[in-house]
């Protein structure tokens, strides 16, 4: 077995290996979102369930301020009816007055508090629900990654092992720069030689469909590791490339003179 021959099944198994990676990838990639977004959620609602908190505690607040200014507003009106002259009276009177501004500004404090609330309550409520959503999606896709790395995980398991096998049986520095040109183009890293003439050794890349001097092309069939000058992907020969008889061959030379012969016009 040559070397074109093993690199080309190590390709066939990373590239079934990234396939299988990148749909559980994929189904990982949006459970992270829903994640992200479902903690957005719960930081925002917490948030604000403190601050409802707060806020009726505010209120929990003023309302007993307005009762003690209430208790306080009786005393000094029984206070007056009893008044014994009219400078106690007035005295009274300014009391009473003083009351009355504090239970007003209480009140009105009560009021802000309790339409504050009731703003973020519903809020809150709507907040609840958007929650409660997500977190239904983000359930869906926790089921979803565990049944793809299920569905996926014997697979890997076998793949991995393979490749392992594999890439051992092949010299490290072609190796190492398989796997420079499996990174840089990925499912194009190999290309198969499309043989155009063959008794005049003309063939092309099937990747960037650029010329391979017929150098490159007797030394692929020689069996020597070759890459395409144009693109420097790895190429191979698809069996018996060079025995098919060459009516599709006829069919493109043909062509091929009559765009040169319509060019020429
Ligand atoms: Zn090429």
């Amino acid at each position: 077995m040559n070397v074109t021959v093993q690199l080309l099944e190590l390709f066939q198994v990373d590239k079934e290996l990234r396939g299988l990676t990148s749909r559980v990838d994929q189904a990982e990639k949006f459970l992270a979102e829903q994640e992200g977004l479902l903690g957005d959620l719960s930081k925002s609602r917490n948030s604000i369930e403190n601050q409802v908190k707060t806020l009726k505690a505010t209120v929990a607040n003023e309302e007993g301020e307005i009762a003690r200014l209430d208790e306080r507003i009786n005393t000094v009106r029984e206070q007056m009816n009893q008044a014994r002259n009219s400078k106690e009276y007035n005295a009274f009177q300014t009391e009473l007055n003083t009351f009355k501004t504090e239970r007003s500004s209480a009140e009105t404090r009560l009021l802000e508090a309790m339409a504050r609330m009731e703003e973020l309550s519903a809020k809150l409520e709507k907040m609840n629900t958007e929650h409660s959503e997500r977190d239904k999606i983000t359930r869906g896709a926790v089921t979803q990654r565990d049944a793809g790395l299920a569905e996926v995980k014997d697979r890997l398991g076998v793949l991995k092992a393979k490749r392992d096998e594999l890439a051992g049986a092949i010299p490290a520095s072609i190796r190492v720069e398989f796997e420079q040109v499996v990174r840089a183009r990925g499912d194009d890293a190999m290309a198969t030689v499309e043989i155009i003439d063959r008794r005049a050794y003309e063939a092309s890349c099937s990747s960037c469909m650029m010329t391979i001097p017929v150098e490159a092309l007797s030394g692929l069939m020689s069996g020597k590791l070759t890459k395409c000058p144009s693109c420097r992907c790895f190429l191979f020969l698809e069996e018996g490339a060079m025995d098919k008889p060459s009516a599709k061959t006829t069919k493109k030379r043909t062509s091929k003179k009559q765009a040169t012969a319509t060019g020429a016009e």
